[in-house]
């Protein structure tokens, strides 16, 4: 007797077939395909990381209700995953030891009282995200001109078993 049309006899409840938050790891050529269109078409940091992005099929709002009504509205949200993606320019935002984080010799008292201003800022907006149960992921400013590392960074922290484990504390990276 012919096997039965009814398949492989392992029945899957369409409820559990696909997680809600599951989505397809992306092909080695599927992947070099988005790190050319990174590196060809964007300068901007915050465009490289909404690119990456949408190559690692990570759905994210910029208008959305969520960008709206969080604290100092981020620009980045995806909501499916509770997070919150800030994109800090180096020299602004402070980024701790790295080389794009100058210090004006001129009027340096200015900068100072700027800078410890930005970098309070940050601090209290990430704590109160943290507070609202949102993961809060920082990309900076010289991480986007490494796309490749910064799409494997990324990929590994939406993983569904991520290996990458993030801090907690205010300086994040
Ligand atoms: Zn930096």
């Amino acid at each position: 007797m012919a096997r039965s049309s009814k398949g492989s006899g392992i029945y899957t409840p369409p409820s559990l077939a696909v997680s809600n938050i599951s989505r397809d790891p992306l092909s080695p050529e599927a992947r070099s395909a988005l790190m050319k269109r990174v590196r060809i078409r964007d300068t901007n940091p915050e465009q490289i990381v909404r690119r990456i992005l949408h190559g690692l099929r990570l759905r994210f709002t910029v208008t959305g209700p969520s960008n709206r009504n969080l604290p100092s509205r981020p620009d980045i949200v995806l909501p499916r995953w509770r997070t919150v993606m800030l994109v800090h320019g180096c020299f602004w935002h402070r980024h701790h030891g790295c080389r794009l984080t100058t210090t004006p010799s001129n009027r340096a008292e200015f900068w100072q009282a700027k800078f410890a201003a930005n970098v309070a800022r940050d601090a209290a907006q990430h704590q109160k995200l943290r507070a609202l149960g949102w993961r809060v992921i920082t990309v900076w400013e010289c991480e986007t001109r490494d796309p490749v590392s910064l799409a494997r960074k990324l990929d590994r922290m939406f993983s569904p078993h991520p290996r990458t484990k993030l801090c907690r504390k205010s300086k994040c990276t």
